[in-house]
Protein backbone atom coordinates (compact mmCIF):
# COMPACT_ATOMS: atom_id res chain seq x y z
CA UNK A 1 0.00 0.00 0.00
CA UNK A 2 2.92 2.14 0.38
CA UNK A 3 3.53 2.44 -3.75
CA UNK A 4 0.05 2.75 -4.19
CA UNK A 5 -0.05 5.86 -1.88
CA UNK A 6 3.29 7.35 -3.19
CA UNK A 7 1.95 6.84 -6.64
CA UNK A 8 -1.02 8.38 -5.77
CA UNK A 9 0.57 11.24 -4.37
CA UNK A 10 3.06 11.74 -7.91
CA UNK A 11 -0.38 11.24 -10.22
CA UNK A 12 -2.11 14.03 -8.32
CA UNK A 13 1.09 15.85 -8.51
CA UNK A 14 1.48 15.69 -11.96
CA UNK A 15 -2.25 16.52 -12.33
CA UNK A 16 -2.00 19.48 -11.26
CA UNK A 17 -3.66 18.61 -7.61
CA UNK A 18 -7.03 18.59 -9.48
CA UNK A 19 -8.57 15.22 -10.73
CA UNK A 20 -9.73 16.00 -14.08
CA UNK A 21 -13.80 15.10 -13.20
CA UNK A 22 -12.96 17.74 -10.80
CA UNK A 23 -11.87 20.51 -13.56
CA UNK A 24 -15.02 19.74 -15.48
CA UNK A 25 -17.46 20.18 -12.91
CA UNK A 26 -16.07 23.28 -11.44
CA UNK A 27 -15.44 25.26 -15.01
CA UNK A 28 -17.84 27.54 -16.64
CA UNK A 29 -17.76 26.67 -19.97
CA UNK A 30 -18.58 23.54 -21.10
CA UNK A 31 -14.74 21.34 -21.83
CA UNK A 32 -14.60 20.40 -25.30
CA UNK A 33 -16.43 17.21 -25.89
CA UNK A 34 -13.63 14.22 -25.95
CA UNK A 35 -14.13 12.33 -29.11
CA UNK A 36 -16.24 9.49 -27.01
CA UNK A 37 -18.70 11.40 -25.28
CA UNK A 38 -21.45 11.21 -26.61
CA UNK A 39 -21.22 7.44 -25.91
CA UNK A 40 -19.37 7.89 -22.88
CA UNK A 41 -22.35 10.07 -21.31
CA UNK A 42 -25.05 7.55 -23.02
CA UNK A 43 -23.00 4.73 -21.12
CA UNK A 44 -23.06 7.02 -17.29
CA UNK A 45 -26.40 7.54 -17.80
CA UNK A 46 -27.57 3.78 -18.88
CA UNK A 47 -24.92 2.93 -15.88
CA UNK A 48 -26.49 4.93 -13.29
CA UNK A 49 -30.17 3.82 -14.14
CA UNK A 50 -29.21 0.42 -13.82
CA UNK A 51 -27.44 -0.10 -9.97
CA UNK A 52 -30.47 -1.44 -8.32
CA UNK A 53 -30.31 -4.10 -11.00
CA UNK A 54 -26.89 -4.50 -10.98
CA UNK A 55 -26.83 -5.13 -7.30
CA UNK A 56 -29.93 -7.40 -7.61
CA UNK A 57 -27.95 -9.32 -10.13
CA UNK A 58 -24.89 -10.00 -8.19
CA UNK A 59 -26.66 -10.76 -5.06
CA UNK A 60 -28.47 -13.55 -6.78
CA UNK A 61 -25.10 -15.20 -8.53
CA UNK A 62 -23.80 -14.57 -5.07
CA UNK A 63 -26.97 -16.15 -3.12
CA UNK A 64 -25.98 -19.38 -5.49
CA UNK A 65 -22.39 -19.81 -6.16
CA UNK A 66 -20.97 -23.24 -7.33
CA UNK A 67 -17.76 -24.81 -7.75
CA UNK A 68 -15.18 -24.95 -11.30
CA UNK A 69 -17.31 -27.19 -13.75
CA UNK A 70 -19.90 -27.44 -12.00
CA UNK A 71 -21.39 -23.83 -12.88
CA UNK A 72 -24.60 -25.28 -14.06
CA UNK A 73 -27.26 -23.09 -12.47
CA UNK A 74 -24.78 -20.01 -12.95
CA UNK A 75 -24.41 -20.87 -16.72
CA UNK A 76 -27.98 -20.93 -17.03
CA UNK A 77 -29.26 -17.68 -15.51
CA UNK A 78 -26.35 -16.03 -17.62
CA UNK A 79 -27.61 -17.55 -20.53
CA UNK A 80 -31.48 -16.75 -19.97
CA UNK A 81 -30.50 -13.27 -19.43
CA UNK A 82 -28.32 -12.57 -22.11
CA UNK A 83 -30.76 -14.43 -24.32
CA UNK A 84 -33.56 -11.76 -22.45
CA UNK A 85 -31.30 -8.59 -23.65
CA UNK A 86 -31.36 -9.66 -27.07
CA UNK A 87 -27.57 -10.35 -28.19
CA UNK A 88 -27.04 -11.99 -31.72
CA UNK A 89 -26.12 -15.13 -30.63
CA UNK A 90 -25.78 -17.01 -27.62
CA UNK A 91 -23.65 -20.20 -27.59
CA UNK A 92 -23.66 -22.40 -24.40
CA UNK A 93 -21.52 -25.19 -23.45
CA UNK A 94 -18.69 -23.83 -24.45
CA UNK A 95 -15.80 -25.72 -22.27
CA UNK A 96 -18.27 -27.00 -20.22
CA UNK A 97 -20.38 -24.39 -18.79
CA UNK A 98 -18.93 -21.37 -20.82
CA UNK A 99 -20.91 -18.94 -22.55
CA UNK A 100 -19.97 -17.11 -25.83
CA UNK A 101 -22.22 -14.27 -26.80
CA UNK A 102 -21.80 -11.83 -29.40
CA UNK A 103 -22.93 -8.05 -30.12
CA UNK A 104 -22.96 -6.40 -33.22
CA UNK A 105 -22.55 -2.88 -33.82
CA UNK A 106 -24.88 -1.24 -36.69
CA UNK A 107 -21.50 -0.06 -38.20
CA UNK A 108 -19.20 -2.63 -39.64
CA UNK A 109 -15.82 -2.57 -37.50
CA UNK A 110 -13.33 -5.33 -35.61
CA UNK A 111 -14.08 -7.70 -33.32
CA UNK A 112 -12.99 -7.32 -29.56
CA UNK A 113 -13.83 -9.52 -26.80
CA UNK A 114 -14.36 -9.30 -22.74
CA UNK A 115 -14.06 -12.54 -20.43
CA UNK A 116 -15.49 -12.60 -17.10
CA UNK A 117 -15.04 -15.74 -15.00
CA UNK A 118 -17.84 -17.71 -13.28
CA UNK A 119 -16.90 -20.29 -10.34
CA UNK A 120 -16.74 -19.96 -7.00
CA UNK A 121 -14.33 -21.28 -3.91
CA UNK A 122 -15.38 -24.32 -1.47
CA UNK A 123 -14.84 -21.44 1.27
CA UNK A 124 -17.96 -21.42 4.57
CA UNK A 125 -18.57 -17.65 4.26
CA UNK A 126 -18.69 -16.02 7.80
CA UNK A 127 -20.54 -12.31 6.73
CA UNK A 128 -23.72 -11.91 8.03
CA UNK A 129 -25.63 -10.05 5.15
CA UNK A 130 -29.08 -10.50 3.91
CA UNK A 131 -27.40 -12.44 0.30
CA UNK A 132 -25.13 -14.71 2.30
CA UNK A 133 -24.01 -17.85 0.28
CA UNK A 134 -27.28 -20.32 0.52
CA UNK A 135 -24.87 -22.63 -0.81
CA UNK A 136 -22.96 -24.12 2.30
CA UNK A 137 -19.44 -24.56 2.10
CA UNK A 138 -19.00 -22.58 -1.59
CA UNK A 139 -18.67 -19.24 -1.36
CA UNK A 140 -17.84 -16.42 -3.84
CA UNK A 141 -14.64 -15.59 -2.27
CA UNK A 142 -12.86 -13.87 -5.13
CA UNK A 143 -15.38 -11.62 -6.68
CA UNK A 144 -16.37 -13.97 -9.72
CA UNK A 145 -20.02 -12.83 -9.34
CA UNK A 146 -18.69 -9.21 -9.75
CA UNK A 147 -17.26 -9.98 -12.61
CA UNK A 148 -19.87 -11.88 -14.17
CA UNK A 149 -22.55 -8.91 -13.25
CA UNK A 150 -19.97 -6.14 -14.65
CA UNK A 151 -20.34 -8.16 -18.09
CA UNK A 152 -23.66 -8.74 -18.00
CA UNK A 153 -24.19 -4.57 -17.21
CA UNK A 154 -21.77 -3.92 -20.32
CA UNK A 155 -24.07 -6.85 -22.85
CA UNK A 156 -27.21 -4.87 -21.47
CA UNK A 157 -26.09 -0.93 -21.66
CA UNK A 158 -24.55 -1.48 -25.47
CA UNK A 159 -27.34 -3.42 -26.46
CA UNK A 160 -28.91 -0.57 -26.52
CA UNK A 161 -26.50 1.27 -28.25
CA UNK A 162 -25.75 -0.51 -31.28
CA UNK A 163 -25.90 2.57 -33.63
CA UNK A 164 -22.62 3.28 -31.63
CA UNK A 165 -20.79 0.35 -31.99
CA UNK A 166 -18.41 0.20 -34.83
CA UNK A 167 -17.82 -3.53 -34.94
CA UNK A 168 -18.82 -7.05 -32.91
CA UNK A 169 -18.51 -7.23 -29.22
CA UNK A 170 -17.73 -11.08 -28.08
CA UNK A 171 -18.78 -11.90 -24.63
CA UNK A 172 -17.02 -14.89 -22.51
CA UNK A 173 -18.19 -16.12 -19.72
CA UNK A 174 -15.46 -18.89 -18.36
CA UNK A 175 -16.02 -21.70 -15.93
CA UNK A 176 -13.08 -23.26 -13.29
CA UNK A 177 -10.94 -20.13 -13.46
CA UNK A 178 -9.78 -21.77 -10.10
CA UNK A 179 -8.91 -24.70 -11.37
CA UNK A 180 -10.80 -27.86 -12.95
CA UNK A 181 -11.21 -31.33 -10.38
CA UNK A 182 -8.29 -33.27 -10.62
CA UNK A 183 -8.81 -34.87 -13.68
CA UNK A 184 -11.18 -32.68 -15.75
CA UNK A 185 -10.18 -30.29 -18.26
CA UNK A 186 -11.33 -26.86 -18.15
CA UNK A 187 -10.96 -22.94 -17.82
CA UNK A 188 -9.64 -20.76 -20.69
CA UNK A 189 -7.51 -23.26 -21.99
CA UNK A 190 -10.67 -25.65 -22.34
CA UNK A 191 -12.70 -22.72 -24.10
CA UNK A 192 -10.04 -21.51 -26.16
CA UNK A 193 -9.52 -25.34 -27.29
CA UNK A 194 -13.06 -25.20 -28.28
CA UNK A 195 -13.21 -22.29 -29.79
CA UNK A 196 -14.19 -19.86 -28.10
CA UNK A 197 -11.49 -17.09 -29.97
CA UNK A 198 -12.38 -18.24 -33.44
CA UNK A 199 -15.66 -16.98 -35.77
CA UNK A 200 -15.20 -14.35 -35.17
CA UNK A 201 -11.64 -14.64 -33.66
CA UNK A 202 -11.68 -11.12 -31.76
CA UNK A 203 -8.52 -9.10 -32.19
CA UNK A 204 -7.80 -8.29 -28.40
CA UNK A 205 -9.08 -8.82 -25.11
CA UNK A 206 -9.96 -7.17 -21.87
CA UNK A 207 -10.76 -8.60 -18.23
CA UNK A 208 -11.10 -7.55 -14.60
CA UNK A 209 -10.56 -8.36 -11.57
CA UNK A 210 -12.08 -7.29 -7.96
CA UNK A 211 -9.04 -6.15 -5.69
CA UNK A 212 -9.89 -5.49 -2.45
CA UNK A 213 -6.77 -3.67 -1.33
CA UNK A 214 -8.26 -0.79 -3.69
CA UNK A 215 -10.43 1.93 -2.27
CA UNK A 216 -13.76 1.64 -4.45
CA UNK A 217 -14.20 4.39 -7.23
CA UNK A 218 -10.31 3.49 -8.35
CA UNK A 219 -8.88 1.15 -11.21
CA UNK A 220 -5.46 -0.51 -10.68
CA UNK A 221 -3.43 -1.75 -13.90
CA UNK A 222 -0.11 -2.76 -15.13
CA UNK A 223 1.68 -2.74 -18.38
CA UNK A 224 3.75 -6.40 -19.73
CA UNK A 225 4.12 -8.98 -16.57
CA UNK A 226 1.36 -8.71 -14.55
CA UNK A 227 0.77 -11.94 -12.76
CA UNK A 228 3.27 -14.91 -12.36
CA UNK A 229 2.89 -18.01 -13.82
CA UNK A 230 2.44 -21.39 -11.99
CA UNK A 231 3.73 -24.28 -12.20
CA UNK A 232 2.99 -27.16 -9.60
CA UNK A 233 6.31 -29.46 -9.18
CA UNK A 234 6.90 -33.38 -8.20
CA UNK A 235 10.43 -34.12 -6.82
CA UNK A 236 11.37 -37.56 -5.93
CA UNK A 237 14.68 -38.21 -4.54
CA UNK A 238 15.60 -41.93 -4.78
CA UNK A 239 18.54 -42.96 -2.21
CA UNK A 240 18.69 -46.74 -0.52
CA UNK A 241 16.95 -48.09 2.87
CA UNK A 242 20.11 -49.22 5.42
CA UNK A 243 20.62 -49.06 9.18
CA UNK A 244 20.31 -45.33 11.34
CA UNK A 245 23.33 -46.23 12.49
CA UNK A 246 25.21 -47.38 9.45
CA UNK A 247 24.23 -44.66 6.81
CA UNK A 248 27.62 -45.46 4.77
CA UNK A 249 25.80 -48.35 3.92
CA UNK A 250 22.98 -46.58 1.82
CA UNK A 251 22.53 -43.58 0.69
CA UNK A 252 20.61 -40.87 2.39
CA UNK A 253 17.44 -39.49 0.63
CA UNK A 254 16.55 -36.54 3.56
CA UNK A 255 20.16 -35.59 3.26
CA UNK A 256 20.00 -35.11 -0.22
CA UNK A 257 16.71 -33.55 -0.12
CA UNK A 258 17.80 -31.19 2.62
CA UNK A 259 20.58 -29.85 -0.35
CA UNK A 260 18.18 -29.71 -2.59
CA UNK A 261 15.59 -27.58 -1.21
CA UNK A 262 18.23 -25.09 -0.01
CA UNK A 263 20.25 -25.57 -3.67
CA UNK A 264 16.46 -24.73 -5.35
CA UNK A 265 16.84 -21.48 -3.03
CA UNK A 266 19.84 -20.49 -4.88
CA UNK A 267 18.64 -20.42 -8.22
CA UNK A 268 16.71 -16.88 -7.95
CA UNK A 269 18.89 -15.73 -5.63
CA UNK A 270 22.37 -16.49 -7.63
CA UNK A 271 21.69 -17.72 -11.16
CA UNK A 272 18.62 -15.61 -12.29
CA UNK A 273 18.91 -11.67 -12.51
CA UNK A 274 17.31 -9.98 -9.51
CA UNK A 275 14.96 -8.15 -11.59
CA UNK A 276 13.28 -11.17 -12.68
CA UNK A 277 11.06 -11.75 -9.97
CA UNK A 278 10.96 -15.83 -9.55
CA UNK A 279 9.97 -17.72 -6.14
CA UNK A 280 10.73 -20.96 -5.84
CA UNK A 281 8.55 -22.80 -3.09
CA UNK A 282 8.43 -26.00 -1.92
CA UNK A 283 5.53 -27.14 0.09
CA UNK A 284 5.93 -30.57 1.12
CA UNK A 285 8.57 -32.78 2.30
CA UNK A 286 7.51 -35.96 2.57
CA UNK A 287 10.20 -39.28 4.04
CA UNK A 288 10.86 -42.39 6.01
CA UNK A 289 8.93 -44.23 8.54
CA UNK A 290 11.15 -44.88 11.60
CA UNK A 291 13.65 -43.05 13.58
CA UNK A 292 16.37 -45.51 12.88
CA UNK A 293 16.10 -45.93 9.22
CA UNK A 294 17.39 -44.32 6.55
CA UNK A 295 14.72 -43.97 4.39
CA UNK A 296 14.89 -44.90 0.45
CA UNK A 297 13.05 -42.21 -1.21
CA UNK A 298 11.94 -39.12 -0.46
CA UNK A 299 9.02 -36.68 -2.32
CA UNK A 300 8.25 -33.08 -2.26
CA UNK A 301 6.14 -30.52 -4.05
CA UNK A 302 6.30 -27.26 -4.31
CA UNK A 303 5.25 -24.17 -6.63
CA UNK A 304 7.54 -22.20 -9.35
CA UNK A 305 6.17 -18.43 -9.93
CA UNK A 306 7.69 -16.41 -12.69
CA UNK A 307 6.59 -12.88 -14.68
CA UNK A 308 8.39 -14.02 -18.16
CA UNK A 309 8.22 -17.36 -19.47
CA UNK A 310 11.47 -17.11 -21.22
CA UNK A 311 12.92 -16.79 -17.28
CA UNK A 312 10.04 -19.39 -16.57
CA UNK A 313 11.33 -22.39 -19.00
CA UNK A 314 14.83 -20.92 -17.99
CA UNK A 315 13.91 -21.88 -14.23
CA UNK A 316 12.78 -25.59 -15.08
CA UNK A 317 15.65 -25.87 -16.71
CA UNK A 318 18.05 -24.58 -14.17
CA UNK A 319 15.95 -27.02 -11.68
CA UNK A 320 16.58 -30.00 -13.44
CA UNK A 321 20.76 -29.14 -13.65
CA UNK A 322 20.86 -28.11 -9.91
CA UNK A 323 18.91 -31.58 -8.72
CA UNK A 324 21.13 -33.52 -11.12
CA UNK A 325 24.00 -31.97 -9.98
CA UNK A 326 23.21 -32.34 -5.84
CA UNK A 327 21.83 -35.80 -6.41
CA UNK A 328 24.67 -37.68 -7.89
CA UNK A 329 27.54 -36.02 -5.65
CA UNK A 330 25.77 -38.72 -3.03
CA UNK A 331 25.32 -41.13 -5.64
CA UNK A 332 21.41 -40.66 -5.42
CA UNK A 333 18.97 -40.31 -8.55
CA UNK A 334 15.47 -38.12 -8.87
CA UNK A 335 12.68 -37.52 -10.37
CA UNK A 336 11.25 -34.10 -11.70
CA UNK A 337 7.83 -33.20 -13.84
CA UNK A 338 5.83 -30.05 -14.18
CA UNK A 339 2.16 -30.01 -13.72
CA UNK A 340 1.88 -26.29 -15.90
CA UNK A 341 -0.61 -24.39 -14.27
CA UNK A 342 -1.11 -20.42 -15.62
CA UNK A 343 0.97 -18.78 -17.96
CA UNK A 344 2.35 -15.39 -17.23
CA UNK A 345 -0.83 -12.83 -17.85
CA UNK A 346 1.17 -10.55 -19.65
CA UNK A 347 -0.58 -6.71 -20.43
CA UNK A 348 0.22 -6.03 -23.97
CA UNK A 349 2.46 -2.26 -23.66
CA UNK A 350 0.32 -0.79 -26.64
CA UNK A 351 -2.91 -2.08 -25.86
CA UNK A 352 -2.26 -0.92 -22.64
CA UNK A 353 -1.45 2.77 -23.57
CA UNK A 354 -3.99 3.20 -25.91
CA UNK A 355 -7.01 1.97 -23.12
CA UNK A 356 -5.00 4.42 -20.23
CA UNK A 357 -6.75 7.86 -21.61
CA UNK A 358 -10.32 6.08 -21.67
CA UNK A 359 -10.32 5.01 -17.83
CA UNK A 360 -8.47 8.47 -17.26
CA UNK A 361 -11.36 10.16 -18.25
CA UNK A 362 -14.43 7.67 -16.73
CA UNK A 363 -12.74 7.24 -13.32
CA UNK A 364 -10.19 10.85 -13.27
CA UNK A 365 -6.89 10.35 -13.19
CA UNK A 366 -5.93 10.26 -9.28
CA UNK A 367 -8.44 7.19 -9.35
CA UNK A 368 -6.07 5.50 -11.82
CA UNK A 369 -3.20 3.45 -9.81
CA UNK A 370 -0.64 1.82 -11.31
CA UNK A 371 0.31 -1.57 -9.32
CA UNK A 372 3.03 -3.43 -8.89
CA UNK A 373 2.69 -7.00 -10.62
CA UNK A 374 1.21 -10.04 -8.58
CA UNK A 375 2.81 -13.20 -7.67
CA UNK A 376 -0.72 -14.90 -7.47
CA UNK A 377 -2.01 -16.33 -11.57
CA UNK A 378 -4.79 -16.29 -13.24
CA UNK A 379 -6.33 -18.39 -16.55
CA UNK A 380 -6.94 -14.90 -18.16
CA UNK A 381 -3.27 -15.55 -19.02
CA UNK A 382 -4.26 -17.87 -22.05
CA UNK A 383 -6.02 -15.81 -24.04
CA UNK A 384 -3.08 -13.16 -23.71
CA UNK A 385 -1.03 -16.07 -25.49
CA UNK A 386 -2.70 -15.87 -28.42
CA UNK A 387 -4.07 -12.14 -28.78
CA UNK A 388 -3.13 -8.55 -27.23
CA UNK A 389 -4.39 -8.41 -23.96
CA UNK A 390 -5.23 -6.40 -20.87
CA UNK A 391 -6.51 -7.16 -17.69
CA UNK A 392 -7.19 -4.78 -15.05
CA UNK A 393 -8.06 -4.29 -11.50
CA UNK A 394 -11.64 -2.77 -10.25
CA UNK A 395 -11.26 -1.49 -6.91
CA UNK A 396 -14.18 -3.10 -4.38
CA UNK A 397 -12.60 -2.22 -0.96
CA UNK A 398 -14.11 0.67 1.55
CA UNK A 399 -12.48 0.76 4.89
CA UNK A 400 -14.83 3.14 6.05
CA UNK A 401 -17.51 0.30 5.34
CA UNK A 402 -14.90 -2.26 6.80
CA UNK A 403 -14.78 -3.95 3.62
CA UNK A 404 -11.12 -5.28 3.36
CA UNK A 405 -10.54 -8.63 3.61
CA UNK A 406 -8.52 -10.37 0.97
CA UNK A 407 -8.89 -12.50 -1.79
CA UNK A 408 -10.05 -16.65 -0.87
CA UNK A 409 -11.37 -15.34 2.86
CA UNK A 410 -14.60 -16.63 4.36
CA UNK A 411 -15.42 -12.70 5.32
CA UNK A 412 -14.25 -11.41 1.72
CA UNK A 413 -17.10 -9.01 0.04
CA UNK A 414 -17.02 -6.09 -2.27
CA UNK A 415 -18.40 -2.69 -1.98
CA UNK A 416 -21.36 -2.80 -4.37
CA UNK A 417 -20.68 0.71 -5.51
CA UNK A 418 -17.61 -0.61 -7.83
CA UNK A 419 -20.44 -2.29 -10.11
CA UNK A 420 -21.70 0.80 -11.76
CA UNK A 421 -17.87 1.81 -12.00
CA UNK A 422 -16.40 -1.19 -13.55
CA UNK A 423 -19.62 -1.10 -16.05
CA UNK A 424 -18.97 2.28 -17.09
CA UNK A 425 -14.88 1.08 -17.07
CA UNK A 426 -15.19 -1.59 -19.57
CA UNK A 427 -18.14 -0.32 -21.91
CA UNK A 428 -16.10 2.79 -22.32
CA UNK A 429 -13.09 0.54 -22.66
CA UNK A 430 -14.97 -1.65 -25.24
CA UNK A 431 -16.81 1.24 -27.59
CA UNK A 432 -13.12 3.01 -27.55
CA UNK A 433 -11.23 0.86 -28.58
CA UNK A 434 -13.67 -0.18 -31.34
CA UNK A 435 -14.18 3.32 -32.59
CA UNK A 436 -9.65 3.78 -32.31
CA UNK A 437 -9.31 0.36 -34.24
CA UNK A 438 -11.88 0.95 -37.29
CA UNK A 439 -9.96 4.34 -38.12
CA UNK A 440 -6.35 2.52 -37.37
CA UNK A 441 -6.53 -0.82 -38.68
ZN1 LIG B 1 -9.40 -16.71 -6.96
ZN1 LIG C 1 -10.37 -14.68 -9.26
Amino acid sequence: MRLRNLLLVAMVLAAGAVPLTAQKAGSKKPAAAPPAATAQDEIAKAAETLRPQLVEWRRDFHMHPELSNREERTSRVMAERLKAIGLDEVKTGVGKYGIVALLKGTKPGPVVAVRADIDALPIQETIDVPYKSQNPGVKHACGHDAHMTVELGVAQILSKMRDKIPGTIKFIFQPAEEGAPAGEEGGAKLMIKEGALENPKPQAIFGLHTIPALEVGEIGYMSGGAMASADRFFLTIHGKKTHGAMPHMGIDPVLVAAHCVLALQSIPSRRINSLDPVVISVGAVHGGNRYNIIADEVKMEGTLRALNEEVRGRVQQMMRETLAGITSAYGATFELSFDEGSAVTYNDPKLVEETLPTMRRVVGDANLIALRPLMVSEDFSYYGKVIPAFFYFLAVGNKAKGIDANWHTPDFDIDEESLVVGVKVMANVLVDYLEFHQSHP
